[in-house]
């Protein structure tokens, strides 16, 4: 993409209130069947005008099409028995009810190929589809079949491998792995979690991405982050290694964040999606406030590396509160666009 600091978001958008309970995560579905699908694509159409209107350059879904980014892949994989649930830490941070992997783990068809084929038949612009990163599945799941996160990381890396690949045939600009996990098992992290992202990306001519964030506004995550201390180094145990890695993009939470900026400096040569819009508030940035976030970024990262984006999904938030959000994201933007072009 030629244009100076594209932008993006994180992935999720809030979901119309006929389709979804709206502000809520793992809303259930307000209609079934047929009507259900028509809904969806209705509902990705709307997000994807929203995020046309406010002017973002690389759009998405909105992922109105899942419930939640990691369980709605999950869904579609045999070896998992959503029947049977079991309580674990996710995160380390909070208890939830979660499947139980009972048996090999496989795709038996894909899951949102026909999904972003038709918001590739809706736009010319440039798209980014997000995928559930391996440690992050492991990390949402009870495991009583391979009982080794490891091993189980592996099979889904495999597994995402083929939906990324065909993805790409239907013509995905940039696929994005979510990796909140990153943020809290660094160990593993450098010991194979780098590594299953290397093996869910091979094979790929398309861009690619990571997204690493401190997670959605919900409360168990605004708590955690009070419990972080006054500077949030949490990236700076993973960089080194993710600088070294296949990995085109790096999706990070800059903004009202405690992370030191200058830790960018240690994934130099990437590209970095940089969050200037924080989604645990329903406070919406003015433009300058963006264009200072990215000011500051741009102190480590090269202009024509940087993607002005959100530093989370959006999709507990209001409509209009994320419309906002958007339209402050592009007008920030715009304003250090200016800046560089003199
Ligand atoms: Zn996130």
């Amino acid at each position: 993409m030629k244009k100076l600091l594209p932008t993006s978001t994180a992935g999720s958008l809030p979901k119309p209130s006929w389709l979804a309970q709206p502000e809520t995560l793992w809303s259930p579905w307000k209609l079934q069947g047929e009507e259900l699908i028509a809904g969806k694509q209705d509902a990705l159409r709307l997000s994807l005008q929203e995020q046309q209107q406010a002017g973002i350059d690389i759009v998405g879904d909105g992922e109105q099409s899942r419930q939640h980014f990691v369980t709605t892949f999950i869904e579609h994989l045999d070896g998992v028995d959503f029947a049977k649930r079991e309580t674990v830490r996710i995160r380390d941070r909070y208890d939830a009810s979660v499947p139980t992997v009972v048996g090999a783990v496989s795709r038996q068809k894909p899951v949102f190929v026909e999904d972003a084929k038709f918001l590739r038949q809706q736009t010319s612009q440039p798209i980014k589809w997000a995928l559930p990163g391996p440690m992050t599945m492991i990390d949402t799941l009870f495991d009583s079949h391979y009982k080794s996160r490891e091993k189980l990381a592996w099979e889904f890396a495999k597994i995402l491998n083929q939906e990324a690949r065909e993805l790409e045939a239907a013509g995905v600009d940039i696929i994005q792995f979510d990796e909140p996990a990153f943020n809290v098992f660094f160990d593993e992290v450098n010991d194979w979690g780098i590594a299953t992202l290397e093996k869910a990306i091979e094979g790929l001519k398309c861009e690619t991405a990571v997204h690493i964030c401190y997670g959605y506004g919900i409360k168990a995550n605004t708590e955690w982050k009070k419990t972080l201390g006054a500077e949030w180094r949490q990236y700076e145990e993973i960089f080194p290694k993710l600088q070294q890695s296949n990995i085109d993009m790096i999706s990070l939470e800059c903004h009202n964040s405690r992370v030191p900026i200058e830790l960018l400096e240690l994934v130099r040569g990437k590209k970095i999606m940089v969050g200037a819009i924080d989604v645990a508030t329903n406070t919406i940035e003015t433009p300058e406030e963006v264009a200072n976030t990215l000011r500051k970024a741009l102190q480590f990262v090269d202009a024509d590396k940087l993607c002005p984006c959100t530093n989370c999904g959006m999709a507990p938030l209001s409509r209009q509160v994320a419309r906002g959000k958007l339209n402050a994201l592009s007008a920030g933007a715009e304003i250090v666009r200016k800046e560089l072009s003199l």
